[in-house]
């Protein structure tokens, strides 16, 4: 618990001198569904409220125009992404003049990527134990790199839980010349996600995420449960990329609703505000 505690400090500290910026890049999660259920997965931060399986999927053709509409690179992510049943033939169909990242966790069957896919995708992967053997992931990442379908980086999380079993597979990892880059937690939670209060703040995010159904949110926990959607870009476009809500649910912010540049501004029961970011 102190060095959870430590740590958190120190990510805190960090998130001061080096803010993170807004980096132009679209967040489409196809699915918001996933196929392990990690023990620190954010998404099951707050299940009472959550609608992630609730959400319709858009037909690859029109992410695919809608993407190109926009000009701007684009991130797949998730849950798992190539849950979404068209994802090669969407990659595909995005302009090459943009850059296309998967967030994976490299568990599903990835023979139709490794066969069909054409063009350049930069993987953000990551093993989590859950999802079995260390070797059956190091075979499919062989695979892929055999192919020459490889580009991006190797992740595991810094679960204090999995600290011995990190660093057995790392060691694994390097015996097949892999590099793997271990996360934060992002489960360690501050105020915003405590889950113990209800704060009304407004909220200043310069991000964009949309889920499924082509809906823009604020924030994850926000479109976890479906709330305060601003739009649906596929029908009114993308919108200016800072957006500013009202919101009554400060303290229930997701752990990883801290991407891009955020503004939170609490309004106090003395009416004065309390002007601060995460
Ligand atoms: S693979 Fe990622 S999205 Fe899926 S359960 Fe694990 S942490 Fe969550
Ligand atoms: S305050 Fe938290 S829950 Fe509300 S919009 Fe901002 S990040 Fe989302």
């Amino acid at each position: 618990m102190f060095i959870r505690k430590i740590k958190h400090n120190l990510i805190k500290i960090r998130e001061k001198i080096i803010p993170l910026k807004f980096d132009g890049w679209l967040r489409i999660y196809p699915t918001l569904q996933c196929n392990l259920n990690c023990a620190y997965c954010v998404h099951s931060h707050n299940l009472p409220e959550s609608m992630a399986g609730k959400y319709s999927l858009v037909p690859w053709q029109k992410w695919a125009e809608f993407i190109n509409k926009t000009g701007k690179n684009v991130i797949f992510t998730g849950g798992e992404p190539f849950l979404y049943p068209d994802l090669v033939k969407l990659v595909n169909a995005i302009s090459p003049d943009l850059q296309v990242k998967i967030y994976t966790n490299f568990s599903t069957d990835l023979r139709d990527y490794i066969k069909n896919c054409k063009r350049p995708v930069i993987f953000f992967g990551t093993y989590h134990p859950i999802s079995g053997p260390v070797d059956k992931f190091i075979s499919t990442i062989n695979d892929i790199r055999a192919a020459g379908k490889f580009a991006g980086s190797i992740h595991m999380v810094g679960w204090n839980k999995q600290y011995d079993f990190v660093n057995k597979a790392k060691q694994e990892f390097a015996r097949h010349q892999w590099y793997v880059y271990i996360d934060d937690d992002q489960y360690l939670q501050d105020e915003s996600s405590c889950m113990k209060f209800r704060k009304k703040v407004s909220c200043t995010r310069r991000i964009y995420l949309i889920a499924p159904d082509g809906r823009r949110f604020l924030c994850v926990s926000k479109m976890l449960r479906q709330r305060d959607s601003l739009g649906n870009v596929l029908e009114t476009g993308l919108g200016a990329d800072q957006a500013t809500i009202t919101c009554q649910d400060y303290g229930f912010c997701n752990p990883c609703d801290k991407l891009g540049e955020t503004k939170i501004t609490v309004f106090t029961s003395k009416g004065v505000t309390d002007h601060g970011s995460k």
